[in-house]
């Protein structure tokens, strides 16, 4: 476990955290005007490796080898240029810091952090996070790379999960979930939608899919799978054989046999790595997913209505009749799938282009 300190004077910002991997869905924005939940779980801390926030340089002031020098290969509408490798934490985490209202960014329902860090260490001032909880963004606090230092606290090192426990005791995402509003006159609400989180996971694992096809269509399962990636394939790839065949794969499921080009696996919660087959698959491209969302994939659960008596309070959530399915077709985080895609070197091939040119705006809108 670590706490992170402030670089300048060495008071303690957190309490003690564990090391994970960045959430998938740690740069969404999701809706208009939604309330989302905090990012990470509470004792937990994830290094975003890229740069977030601005100050921005536009696409057209950055030569295309120094983008590439960043990781970024495909262009984009602008680039961060703040300093990369931010720890990410829940907000409730955080110690020994004070808000500067003066860095209050864009802010409409909370903070947006556009200002740059809006915390700052109580001791000697120096900013040294940036707190975000708007609307439609995920809470989180992110302390600067830069102005905080992570020291090893009870000097051992908490071991990871195997994938054989994780996929025995892993927590699956269910892929709905309520969706909170900000109070109105009759008090906060909710509604019923695909998770934010499987729209993030399904962009980041469609980046990653347009570069497994090679520019040939792709087959992924029927069933969730085929609901939530098939629609974008067919709409992104040209139609017609030969066909790329994508299956599930990873611990505890059966090996995926020959003939299969592309497989959607896991991603470890704690290590970030992600899950690699032994044998003839060993050559198929692994698309990432994160764990829960992988886990609701190769084993869906029902929803088992809970018998309530009496009235249900207002507010309450109800389980009869069953929350309905959202009433639009799944669709993957746009944001999220650029962010991925731009990153991908193999964006540069050449049969990408058409793909690239499929991705513009409208002919692309009722997938995102
Ligand atoms: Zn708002
Ligand atoms: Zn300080």
């Amino acid at each position: 476990m670590f706490v992170f300190v402030c670089a300048r004077c060495d008071a303690e910002l957190t309490v003690p955290l564990s090391q994970v991997s960045l959430p998938a869905h740690a740069r969404q924005k999701y809706g208009n005007g939604v309330q989302l939940p905090v990012l990470m779980e509470s004792g937990t801390f994830a290094v975003d490796p890229d740069p977030w926030g601005g100050p921005w340089r536009m696409w057209d002031e950055i030569d295309p080898g120094e983008a590439e020098a960043r990781g970024i290969y495909a262009p984009v509408h602008a680039v961060s240029d703040s300093t990369p490798g931010a720890i990410v934490i829940a907000p409730g985490d955080i110690r020994g810091t004070r808000l500067i209202p003066e860095k209050r960014g864009g802010a409409c329902c909370g903070l947006d952090g556009a200002d740059g860090p809006n915390m700052a260490c109580e001791a000697c001032d120096l900013p040294v996070a940036t707190r975000v909880d708007d609307c439609s963004l995920w809470q989180a606090a992110r302390l600067s790379s830069d102005a905080v230092r992570r020291v090893l606290v009870n000097g051992v090192h908490a071991a990871s999960f195997s994938w054989a426990e994780l996929a025995e005791k892993g927590e699956s995402t269910p892929p709905f979930e309520p969706i909170a509003t900000w109070g109105g006159r009759l008090g906060s609400g909710h509604y019923w939608s695909w998770s934010p989180q499987w729209e993030a996971a399904a962009g980041q694992a469609l980046a990653h899919l347009l570069v497994a096809s090679e520019g040939q269509p792709v087959k992924v399962p029927n069933g969730l799978t085929a609901d939530v990636f098939q629609r974008a394939l067919d709409a992104l790839l040209p139609a017609g054989p030969p066909t790329r065949r994508a299956v599930l794969a990873g611990p505890g499921e059966p090996s995926p046999g020959a003939g299969v080009d592309i497989l959607l696996v896991p991603v470890h919660p704690q290590t970030g790595q992600t899950w690699a087959p032994a044998g003839p698959a060993a050559s198929a491209y692994p698309v990432p997913l994160p764990l829960g969302v992988w886990l609701w994939l190769v084993s869906p659960q029902p929803y088992v209505p809970v018998p309530a008596s009496g009235g249900v309070p207002r507010d309450v959530l109800r389980d009869y009749p069953l929350p309905p399915r959202p009433n639009y077709l799944f669709r993957a985080d746009r944001g999220t799938f650029q962010h991925t895609l731009v990153r991908l070197p193999d964006v540069r091939s050449p049969w990408m282009r058409t793909i690239l040119e499929n991705l513009t705006q409208d002919r692309s809108a009722d997938i995102f």
